[in-house]
């Protein structure tokens, strides 16, 4: 992949924070992502956020579309929401102790989510979906799990695997350091290839103890399921003994209240949440069946805890937050992302640019390929030096998208038409002048 020079508006505060954040931070970051590297140049220290603004050490402003990588459904420094976090930090950071406010989140959680009827509370997307896993290798005492090429579930060692020849082999370890025994029992399905995971089921139904998948794909662009793809899940898992878990860290309150299996009417067994959740704090949860996460200690065998699990400053953000969701806020998420869906592909027309963008509700994958992918496969079609061109363009004039391709824009609540109307006409001036200098 070749990456341009960026040409851009120079950030020297940025730029000296990076130099030095190198000296201490591993690669001047804490998560990879951050560090530019898909699209080149140096990344932008920023200082504070605001409904749906960002300010970096510059002094520049810029219009987010990362949105803390989906977790800001409200935006930046929600007031509502900072409130409740000074009022629980006043009472006590932690406790390593029961609190209420963890009952009450994991009421509203469920009253969200019926197909969750008890659930755990954990500090990250890794650490839910790591965990749902472990539950439903305990409850059906199997040790197989079907993941989809593309999809992302967090760090943990058996979801750092990629295919290995042929699609019923077992995964290989997609990172150093992940042996091979920890990726030996995951398996990589394709996408919206229904066909493929019912192959899987005919070989190897007996030792797969669940099938993981995000109802809309969010880490490979945005990858919509096609019609029946999570019913077929469904009925597959259903009829094998296997389990349905859903990966709702990114679709969960975003996509709908009720997430994936709201907006799709599939009801998985296990469910992950993350981001939204904790509105900004590290939170993460799972949860489901009764019987299935009887199963997890202290009631059952198998082991999970947290020295800050159900921390008190992240359930007093989630319950903000969870008030705030009602009916009008997801309409108008819908308007607002529509508006914004047209504007690019109206501008991209206007420019001849290939640009391509698949939606869903507030989720947009922008690529730049002809017609909608599937899958990863097709997904990866999509030229990324496009995108490294795009980000660039659109941050030199005030616009802050996901600092890599196949990530997912998002849109908050917070973006009004003013944003909207912004971020369009950064996208025309800024395709424009790739027209006149391809
Ligand atoms: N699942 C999905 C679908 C995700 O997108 C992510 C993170 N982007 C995770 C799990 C992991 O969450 P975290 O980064 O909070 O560990």
């Amino acid at each position: 992949m070749e990456i341009p020079e960026p040409r851009t508006v120079r950030a020297p505060r940025s730029e000296r924070l990076f130099a030095r954040a190198q000296r201490s931070l591993v690669g001047g970051v804490n998560s990879p992502v951050r560090a530019f590297l898909a699209v080149g140049g140096a990344p932008r220290f920023i200082v504070r956020g605001r409904g749906p603004w960002l300010q970096d050490a510059d002094g520049r402003r810029y219009v987010d579309y990362c949105g803390s990588w989906g977790a800001l459904l409200l935006g930046h420094a929600h007031p509502g929401i900072v409130q409740s976090i000074r009022r629980a930090a006043a009472r006590g950071t932690s406790f390593g102790a029961a609190t209420e406010a963890e009952v009450l989140l994991a009421e509203a959680v469920k009253r969200s989510f019926p197909s969750i009827e008890l659930l755990r509370f954990v500090n990250s997307g890794t650490e839910a979906t790591m965990s749902a896993v472990r539950a439903a290798r305990g409850f059906t005492e199997r040790e197989r799990i079907v993941t989809f090429e593309g999809g992302y579930h967090g760090h943990a060692d058996a979801f750092l695997a990629k295919a290995g020849s042929g699609m019923a082999a077992a995964g290989l370890p997609a990172s150093k350091g992940v042996p091979r025994g920890a990726t030996r029992d995951t398996i990589l399905a394709r996408f919206n290839d229904l066909e493929g995971v019912e192959g899987l089921f005919s070989r190897q139904g007996p030792e797969i103890a669940a099938v993981i998948v995000e109802p809309v794909a969010g880490n490979m662009g945005v990858v919509p399921p096609q019609d029946g793809f999570l019913e077929g899940l469904r009925a597959l898992t259903r009829a094998h003994g296997a389990l349905l878990v859903f990966d709702e860290v990114i679709t969960g309150f975003r996509i709908a209240r009720g997430g994936g299996q709201e907006r799709f009417g599939v009801r998985p067994d296990l469910t992950c949440l993350g981001k939204i959740l904790g509105h900004g704090l590290p939170v993460g949860a799972y949860g489901g069946r009764r019987e299935i996460m009887e199963v997890v200690a202290p009631v059952g065998p198998v082991y999970q805890a947290g020295t800050l699990a159900g921390n008190p400053l992240a359930m007093a953000a989630g319950l903000s937050t969870l008030r705030a969701l009602d009916r009008l806020l997801y309409a108008r998420l819908e308007r607002t992302s529509r508006t914004l869906e047209r504007g690019f592909l109206d501008a991209a027309r206007d420019a001849r640019v290939r640009l391509h963008i698949q939606r869903v509700g507030s989720m947009l994958g922008i690529s730049f390929r002809d017609g909608a992918a599937r899958s990863f496969q097709e997904a990866k079609e999509s030229d990324a030096a496009a995108y490294a061109r795009l980000f660039w363009s659109l941050l030199d004039r005030g616009v802050y998208l996901p600092p890599a391709p196949f990530e997912t824009a998002f849109v908050s609540a917070a973006h009004g038409p003013e944003e909207i109307n912004r971020t369009i006409e950064a996208v025309q001036d800024a395709l424009l002048e790739w027209r006149h200098n391809p």
